[in-house]
């Protein structure tokens, strides 16, 4: 008979966070796949661990998948944990998870952590939809795209974000959502855990005033509500600072009508007629 591949949580930061369940299934497996052994050896031996702990991330995916889909067909257990939190979500385990399942072996996950939920279930925004957009794209080009995309929606936004980008985030977010509420949580569970919330600009300025800016960042911004005020001034004023960010016209007209509920046509007679 075929071993069960376990999707087992870890903490994000707080080493209580993890469940009675997911120590059991770690002692009783075979192996547990891991994207750095060394850093989850200091989970192990918290825990008392000493099952073997071997490598699975980006590079070595492939080879590995075949490895475990052998030991799983022989009757082996395989635990597949993250550095942090739940494997998968912007972390690595789709492949094997999916092989798993297209060769029929059972893969049961043990639930815990995830940023984007612990997150969102202290922010105060609504709860009853939300999108996860994983990590935003580094270009500004594309992550501004994602951000106006995903700002349609009538639902809460989580993106994870790193340190290095947070600012011009945030930057990007007041452009475009000047009104919107946006929570930031930072070092969630750990001892420096906080939230901001505010406007993008508001957080934009307190963060910018700390001599570093370090830690682990989810961001979340409120829905978008009809009748939502999307920046301010006259078509060709809304024209002129859209294509000042460096947009295409295309992507101009298209940022503009949204701002101000027209639709694209509306735009480009508008705009040529004042020009
Ligand atoms: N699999 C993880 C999960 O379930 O949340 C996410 C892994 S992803 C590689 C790491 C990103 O998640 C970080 O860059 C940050 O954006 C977010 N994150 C992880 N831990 C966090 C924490 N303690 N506080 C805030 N954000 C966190």
């Amino acid at each position: 008979m075929s071993g069960i591949l376990y999707v087992v949580a870890t903490p994000i930061g707080n080493l209580e966070d993890m469940t009675f369940r997911a120590v059991r299934i770690l002692k009783e497996s075979s192996r547990i796949a891991c994207e750095d052994t060394r850093g989850t050896r200091k989970l192990l031996d918290h825990y008392g661990i000493s099952t073997i702990a071997v490598s699975y991330h980006d590079h070595n995916e492939a080879a590995r998948t075949k490895e475990f889909l052998e030991r799983l067909g022989n009757g082996e257990s395989i635990a597949l944990v993250s550095d942090a939190g739940t494997p998968l979500i912007s972390d690595p385990g789709f492949r094997i998870v999916k092989a798993a399942r297209d060769a029929g072996i059972a893969v049961v996950p043990i639930p815990g952590s995830c940023a984007a939920i612990t997150a969102l279930s202290a922010s105060g925004l609504g709860t009853d939809t939300f999108y996860f957009g994983g990590f935003l794209p580094s270009k500004s080009q594309q992550r501004r795209r994602v951000l106006e995309q995903a700002g349609e929606m009538e639902s809460t936004l989580i993106f994870y974000e790193s340190p290095h980008r947070i600012l011009e985030t945030l930057d990007e977010i007041a452009k475009l959502y000047p009104t919107r509420t946006v929570v930031l949580g930072r070092e969630l569970t750990k001892f420096h855990e906080e939230f901001h919330i505010g406007t993008a600009a508001e957080i934009c300025t307190n963060l910018a005033a700390r001599p570093a800016i370090k830690g682990e960042f989810t961001l979340l911004l409120d829905r978008f509500q009809p009748g939502e005020d999307v920046g301010s001034g006259t078509l060709a004023e809304r024209m002129e600072r859209q294509l000042g960010l460096g947009l295409s016209r295309m992507d101009a007209m298209k940022a503009v009508a949204r701002e101000m509920g027209l639709s694209k046509r509306d735009v480009y007679q508008q705009w040529e007629q004042n020009r």
